[in-house]
């Protein structure tokens, strides 16, 4: 019966799921491989034994967060919206913006929920590929033609690209920017503190551009679920009035503010990670037959003989990585960026796991 009651576009979704294996080391989410620094949890404690306030609904628009992120970029805070990670806000964006039948483009490989919450909101997603044999790099003259083309509402750009590592300069997004002026174009910024570049340097140019950011990478929050989107005010409006109410926890939106102000202990976190992205690329390169792509982010993709198997026998020895079903990323596994520590058992039953094959 529900069978026949559910939304024919959705027919072929399957549930997000991850892996539940057992394991010692966890590379593939992409999540920091730091918890909350021991600074915030002691000022986490003595609040919550004061009273944190839990029986009243947040702050639904979460202004202490949204004036420290407004004094931290530079940006009105009336520009700032809050959501449950940025993947709400590619949500709330898509729904403010893109009907029956409206096109969004968006690259491919890349994050998959571009697509999913297209279709959810009756949109059509273009996607535009990312070849291979270019080192999947963004062929912009591509993106602007199919964006004109189509008459796309909303482009979304991933930079650094999830999976592929790769980054998208500057002055392609003004590119994009300047030759679809009728069309909202979204920079999914998740990855950007390990790359050290933002599109929001653009902000004040363009009305049409967005930039999404998160707090569950380099921050190292991905428990709290909270990501934002920095824009003019007029289209933060807008997608203010599609927002959820009351989206962010008072907990999430506390614990986000704290980590802000501790934002010299992150900073060396990211430093230490683009080391570490450094020393395991290195060493990745160094096995035969294996092919490392050149990362921007604190995740690697390797392109590997029988990628979907060794996956697997890593996870038998307690070590998890992300494969993919899909044909074309089938060759490849995305190994997150973690600590010397965790890098080198990596390394160590890759060794053991490729000499054997
Ligand atoms: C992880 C990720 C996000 C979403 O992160 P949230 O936890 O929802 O903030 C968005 N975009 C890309 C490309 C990601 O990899």
């Amino acid at each position: 019966m529900i069978n026949k009651l559910i939304r024919p576009e959705l027919k072929g979704f399957m549930p997000y799921t991850t892996n539940q294996a057992n394991y010692r080391v966890k590379l593939d989410a992409n999540e920091s491989p730091f918890d909350l620094p021991m600074s915030v949890r002691k000022k986490l404690a003595d609040i919550i034994m004061e009273g944190p306030g839990l029986n009243l609904y947040p702050d639904t628009e979460s202004i202490e967060l949204r004036k420290t992120l407004s004094a931290h970029w530079g940006v009105d805070m009336e520009g700032i919206v809050v959501g449950t990670g940025s993947d709400q806000l590619i949500q709330v964006l898509i729904n403010t913006f893109v009907g029956k039948g409206d096109r969004v483009v968006c690259p491919a490989p890349s994050f998959g929920m571009y697509k999913i919450d297209t279709i959810i909101g009756g949109g059509t997603a273009v996607e535009v590929e990312l070849k291979e044999e270019n080192n999947f790099e963004y062929e912009i003259e591509e993106f602007i033609q199919t964006a004109i083309n189509e008459e796309a509402k909303l482009v979304i750009l991933c930079t650094p690209n999830n999976p592929t590592g790769n980054l998208l300069s500057l002055r392609c997004i003004e590119k994009i920017c300047i030759n679809c002026p009728k069309t909202v174009i979204a920079v999914d910024e998740a990855y950007a503190e390990f790359a050290d570049e933002s599109a929001a340097s653009l902000l004040p140019r363009f009305e049409n551009l967005i930039v999404l950011r998160t707090l569950s990478k380099a921050y190292g929050l991905a428990g709290i679920r909270c990501g934002y989107s920095l824009s003019n005010k007029a289209m933060a409006e807008e997608l203010s009035k599609v927002k959820p109410p009351y989206n962010i926890s008072s907990l999430s939106q506390l614990v986000a503010q704290l980590v802000f102000e501790a934002r010299g202990e992150i900073e060396s976190q990211i430093k230490y990670l683009t080391e570490q992205r450094a020393y395991l690329s290195r060493e990745l390169e160094k096995f035969d037959g294996v092919r490392i792509y050149p990362s921007g982010a604190n995740y690697i993709l390797v392109k590997l003989p029988n990628a979907n198997e060794v996956a697997k026998e890593l996870e038998r020895r307690g070590i998890l990585v992300r494969s993919y079903s899909d044909p074309v990323l089938s060759k490849y596994i995305r190994i997150s960026v973690g600590t010397k520590e965790q890098n080198d058992i990596l390394l160590e039953e890759l060794k053991s796991i490729i000499r054997q094959a």
